[in-house]
Order: C-alpha cells, then sequence, then structure tokens
C-alpha cells in the first residue's frame, strides 16, 4: 500500500529543489507514520567523498537497524532524495515541544555530512548550496503541515538522554530563524553560484564532459577522460578542502581561480 507521506516530492518541487525520487518509495516505511508534526534534521556521518553516499544505509538499513532509516536524504549538491512515504526509524527516544513519539510524528531528513568539525574529516561549514536546500526544505515541510519553524528541530535537541547525539553539526536556533524567514518570505534569494566567472570559464559538475573538464581533471590528478564524473567529484572536493574552500564538488568561479594557480 501507499503510505501518507505521498505529498513529499511535489512539495519539494514546488520550492524549487531539485528531488530524486527512489525506486518503491511510496510504499516503503516500517507502517505508516501519524499526524506529522515537525521535521527532526539528521547528519549522516557518512564518508567524505561523493554527493549523498549514504543512501543504501538509509533505505536499506544496517544490521542493528532495519531501513528506511529517514523519509529524505539531501545530497551536498541540494538535492532531495525520496526514500519513504511511510514511517522511518530515525528518531529514538527523545522529546521536542512535548511530542515523544519521533518516528510517527516527525518526518526525518539525513544530510550527507561527515559529521566533522575539525580534523582532517571535518566538513564544516557546510556546503552553502546544500544549507539552502535544507532551509528552504524545511520551510516548504512545515507550511505544508502548517507548522511553526520551532516544530524542526536537530536529532541532537530531540534525543534523550541529552547529548545521545550530536546531529547536525549547524546552530539550530540560527537555522530556525532561516527557516522562518522563508516561511514568512523576507528572506534574500537564494546565493546561487554565477554561471560562470570573469574569464567566462562556466560553471561544471556533474554530469558534464567536454575539453574543460580533461583540464580540471589534469589539474586535480585523476585521468582525462573528459567526463566529470563521481571520482572527478570527488577529486574536486578533495582539492577544495585543501584549498579552504567549500567542498561541494562544483568548479564555479572560486575553484577555477583555485585551479588556476594550481
Ligand atoms: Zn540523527
Amino acid at each position: 500500500m501507499t503510505f501518507s507521506l505521498i505529498w513529499l516530492p511535489k512539495v519539494l518541487k514546488d520550492a524549487g529543489l531539485k528531488v530524486a525520487e527512489q525506486p518503491g518509495w511510496q510504499t516503503r516505511g516500517h507502517g505508516d507514520v501519524d499526524d506529522i508534526k515537525g521535521v527532526i534534521c539528521h547528519h549522516t556521518a557518512g564518508p567524505l567523498n561523493g554527493n549523498m553516499p549514504s543512501l543504501g544505509i538509509v533505505t536499506n538499513g544496517r544490521p542493528d537497524l532495519s531501513g528506511p532509516l529517514s523519509q529524505l536524504c539531501l545530497g551536498r549538491d541540494g538535492t532531495y532524495f525520496v526514500v519513504a512515504a511511510g514511517r522511518a526509524f530515525h528518531a529514538g527516544a527523545g522529546s521536542w515541544q512535548g511530542i515523544s513519539s519521533g518516528n510517527s510524528s516527525f518526518i526525518g531528513i539525513e544530510a550527507e555530512n561527515s559529521g566533522f568539525v575539525s580534523g582532517p574529516k571535518a566538513e564544516f561549514p557546510w556546503p552553502t548550496i546544500q544549507m539552502n536546500a535544507y532551509v528552504r526544505g524545511c520551510a516548504a515541510i512545515l507550511a505544508h503541515i502548517k507548522a511553526e519553524p520551532i516544530m524542526c528541530c536537530g536529532h541532537k535537541e530531540y534525543a534523550l538522554p541529552k547529548g545521545r547525539k550530536n546531529d547536525p553539526t549547524f546552530n539550530m536556533d540560527v537555522f530556525r530563524l532561516e527557516v522562518g524567514k522563508i516561511m514568512s518570505g523576507t528572506a534574500p534569494a537564494p546565493e546561487l553560484i554565477p554561471a560562470s566567472d570573469g574569464a567566462k570559464r562556466p560553471t561544471l559538475r556533474r554530469p558534464a564532459s567536454g575539453e574543460l573538464v580533461k583540464l580540471i581533471q589534469t589539474k586535480v590528478g585523476v585521468s582525462d577522460t573528459g567526463t566529470f564524473d563521481g571520482t572527478t567529484e570527488a577529486a574536486i572536493r578533495r582539492f577544495q578542502r585543501l584549498h579552504g574552500l567549500v567542498p561541494d564538488g562544483i568548479v564555479g568561479p572560486k575553484t577555477w581561480a583555485a585551479l588556476s594557480g594550481a
């Protein structure tokens, strides 16, 4: 049977977000949800490379916990992956605004992030394009269920006992302020990566191809196939981290400038 959260892709698409519906999502769930009261924001604590490497685990679960582990995944490039329309095991024990039935009452969003704020695995601050999609996706869902921004919480805020979870790594009070601005229509237009830089070099990302991709591949030390694939993207994220850039795997003006000096 089809579960209740069948509206998720349309609500996200209507908010201008990129959406990838996963096979079987409509009937995936540990039974159905109850009345949805809000959203719990998570990070995957997954691998540093790739756009959404934790998608399989969130969909199918892990040895100690069967999937789905959330209804939505949010990739580093801001794409929402719709995993399940039913109930997901994402919340565990906890409480937010007096509601302790987490899995039945909250939609879970697992955003790909290493979960580290310092050290060799650090992924902080988060890519702008991903944070922007996180805020806009939560705002769209809350507007749809007619809830206030306060009904969007972090797993670290929901989970009990206190300190059981640390996700997500960003400040939830600031996040809710941003969600509120979107909901009230007072947010500025999203900061988009320009389509090209001052030297007219186009912004490139997966699945671009051509001579400029070959040039990028040579600069970041992968074979110059001319196809912007996952290996290329991973190498660019590494390069961006080394050069103090946001590791979004997209070659925009700032990354072009750094590549030119490489
Ligand atoms: Zn979590």
